[in-house]
Order: structure tokens, then C-alpha cells, then sequence
């Protein structure tokens, strides 16, 4: 039996690397709260990414969550339905409405076309995610948030890396978030960061990760507790030498996806050379594939099934959709969702990472091929 193949496997540096980094907290004994090791991988990823404005923070949820405070939205956010529990959750918990918008057919983001019939006097804000890290229509966005006078959030979780024209995706709209958890392209164990435009947001997106607590005697806000750590800062700077290495890795794994499943009817991928014709320098954050059951003869929970029976782990991201949810379920108006519903019933994203290796690639290509 062939080794088990999980759809991820976390990134870690060389472990000396990791110790030589951690070795000056036994002796400061400093170790969360603005440390050393936070401010110089603060500093490391502003540079990385070209951004003016960066805060670190414990996890990307809890960034999601203090940019929805700090940016003060309130009444109604449009967002995707096609995403993580998380963007959605860091609405409701905020006592705010989230109206869901379709998704578009090429990238699966959020159909830029379909927002504007979905603004009320309520709207505050788009809420979109660059979701498997294939940029949203920015430019569309921005138009329409402008037109508005909404403010544009990006969920980039998925996108670190991501480059446009040589611009890092997190420099468009008021602000985004970067998950830098275990799992994502680039982790730091458990982490996320938030980069944006405008400096009035600067003392708030500090002081709601810290109890509000803005100096000794001084506590401005009902904040939170989400500070990132030395530990995690530690397993960020160290990674963050190594990302562009594994994108490479995962750019040669994802052109053998491509070419490999190209020869299976009905089975749809990302488009990688139109991004590029965009100028878009994508990730391979995951390979997700859609299935067209009429074309191929087997459905996505078939192929699911068949990799699981070859101890091959792959994962319906994203189903169910969040407004199945338990937690949301009839809920929210679902009508109008229909692209959403279709990818989210036939998408599988296959296993994916660094050291996946291609005749792991090769192996599963030939599964799926033989179910043809
Ligand atoms: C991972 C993820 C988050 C949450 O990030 P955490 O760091 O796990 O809290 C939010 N949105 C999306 C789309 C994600 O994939």
C-alpha cells in the first residue's frame, strides 16, 4: 500500500534555522507582546510584499474580525458565499448582514457584475475573497466601492504570494487579510496580518488586538486578545525565506495537474497561462478541479472516493457552501446563487504541496484517468 496522501502538508524551514531564531528567548524571556522577533518579521514581510502598512496578528480570523471593527461596518457587507467558514462568521459575529453575490465561472470569485443590484442604503462594505488565490476582479471592485462609497475588503487568505504587474495583491482596497495558519502557502504555525491603505485605521487595528489597551494606564477600546507570538513570529520569518522556493515547487506539480487532466473530458482547471496573460503571478495555493458529471461519466464525490480507496485525501473546498451552513441555513436569500451551487456540487481540490513530488501528481492523474 502506497503512503497516505493528505491534501496539505504544513511547510517548516530547516529545523537549525528554527532553533537558532528561538535560542534568544531563553535569555530575554520575552516572548509575545511586541516582541523582538515580531518586529523584525514585520519588517521582513513589509519588504516581501512592498506594503506601507502591516499589522501581525494571532490568527487570520481574528485580522478579518478587528479590520470589520477598526473600519467600523455595520448594517449589510456583500460577500461571497464561495469560502471559508471564517469570512462570513467575522460578519455575523459582528452584528452585520452579509448579502451573498454569486460567484463567476472562470476564477470563482465573486461575480463583480452581480453587486450592484445587491447594494441597499444598508450596504457598508464588499467583503470579497480571492479565493484558491485567483485575484477577484479588482479593478471592478474598486469602481463600484468608489461609485459607492463602500469600503473594499479582501479575504487573501489564500492569495500570499500573489503578485499583479509585480504588485502584491494585498496593496488594492482599503484593506486585506493574510491567514498565515499551518495549512496556507505561507505559514507561521498560526498567524494572519492585515495591510492597508489609510493610516487612520493604524491605532485601532493595534489596539483591538491587545484588550484596547493603548498604554499603561490607558485602555481606549473593548478590544481583543489577538497578538501573534514570538514562537509564531519565529516560524514566519524563517518560512517566509523559503516561499518563493515552494511556489516554484508547486508551479511545476500544478503545469503536470494541468497537462495530465487536460486529457479527461469535463474536467475543468484553473486557467494558469490566462492569468499570466494578465499579469497575474499566481501561488498553486491548491488545485482545485470541477467536474462536469455529463462530460466525464463520474461525479466529483466518485473521484472523491476513488483517491480515498487509494489512500489519497482530497477535499470538497468549498462544500457545502456557507449558506448551508447548519448555522445559516434558510437564513439569507439563496436564490441568486447559482454558479455557486454548480462549482460547490462538483469541486475537488486535489492534493498539493512543495513535496508532493510528480510521480505522486502522475499517480493520482492516472486514477482519475482510468475512471474515464
Ligand atoms: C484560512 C482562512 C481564513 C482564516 O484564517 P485563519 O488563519 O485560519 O484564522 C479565512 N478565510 C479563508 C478563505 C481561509 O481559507
Amino acid at each position: 500500500m502506497n503512503d497516505k496522501i493528505l491534501v496539505t502538508k504544513s511547510s517548516l524551514p530547516p529545523k537549525e534555522e528554527y532553533f537558532k531564531k528561538i535560542e534568544q528567548l531563553w535569555k530575554t524571556h520575552w516572548l509575545t507582546n511586541n516582541g523582538v522577533i515580531y518586529n523584525e518579521f514585520e519588517d521582513k514581510l513589509k519588504k516581501y510584499l512592498g506594503c506601507k502598512n502591516l499589522e501581525l496578528y494571532v490568527n487570520g480570523h481574528m485580522a478579518l474580525d478587528i479590520i470589520i471593527k477598526a473600519l467600523q461596518l455595520k448594517g449589510e457587507v456583500i460577500t461571497t458565499p464561495f469560502t471559508f467558514a471564517s469570512t462570513t462568521h467575522a460578519i455575523v459575529m459582528n452584528g452585520i448582514k452579509p448579502v451573498f453575490c454569486d460567484i463567476n465561472e472562470t476564477n470563482y470569485t465573486i461575480d463583480s457584475d452581480k453587486i450592484e443590484s445587491l447594494i441597499s442604503e444598508k450596504t457598508t462594505a464588499i467583503l470579497a475573497v480571492h479565493v484558491y488565490g485567483q485575484p477577484c476582479d479588482i479593478k471592478k471592485l474598486s469602481s463600484i466601492a468608489n461609485k459607492y462609497n463602500l469600503k473594499l475588503i479582501f479575504d487573501a487568505a489564500h492569495a500570499f504570494g500573489v503578485t499583479i504587474n509585480g504588485e502584491s495583491i494585498c496593496n488594492f482596497g482599503d484593506a486585506s487579510m493574510f491567514s498565515f495558519h499551518a495549512t496556507k502557502v505561507f505559514n507561521s504555525i498560526e498567524g494572519g496580518a492585515v495591510i492597508y491603505k489609510d493610516d487612520i485605521y493604524s491605532r485601532d487595528l493595534k489596539n483591538l488586538r491587545n484588550f484596547g489597551i493603548e498604554g499603561p494606564e490607558s485602555v481606549i477600546s473593548v478590544g481583543l486578545n489577538a497578538k501573534m507570538n514570538e514562537f509564531a513570529a519565529a516560524m514566519g520569518s524563517c518560512n517566509l525565506d523559503y516561499v518563493d522556493k515552494n511556489i516554484e515547487k508547486r508551479e511545476k506539480l500544478c503545469q503536470y495537474y494541468v497537462e495530465l487532466l487536460s486529457k479527461v473530458n469535463g474536467i475543468k482547471t484553473i486557467n494558469y497561462n490566462n492569468n499570466k496573460k494578465l499579469g497575474i503571478k499566481d501561488n498553486y495555493a491548491y488545485f482545485p478541479i470541477v467536474i462536469d458529471e455529463n462530460q466525464t461519466g463520474f461525479t466529483r464525490d466518485d473521484v472523491f472516493k476513488e483517491l480515498e480507496s487509494n489512500n489519497i485525501y482530497s477535499r470538497k473546498y468549498f462544500y457545502p457552501l456557507v449558506t448551508e451552513f447548519e448555522c445559516y441555513k434558510d437564513k439569507f436569500n439563496t436564490d441568486s446563487l447559482p454558479i455557486a451551487k454548480y462549482v460547490s456540487d462538483r469541486v475537488l481540490t486535489l492534493p498539493i504541496y512543495p513535496d508532493l513530488g510528480i510521480d505522486n501528481v502522475k499517480r493520482i492523474c492516472g486514477i482519475i484517468q482510468g475512471m474515464h
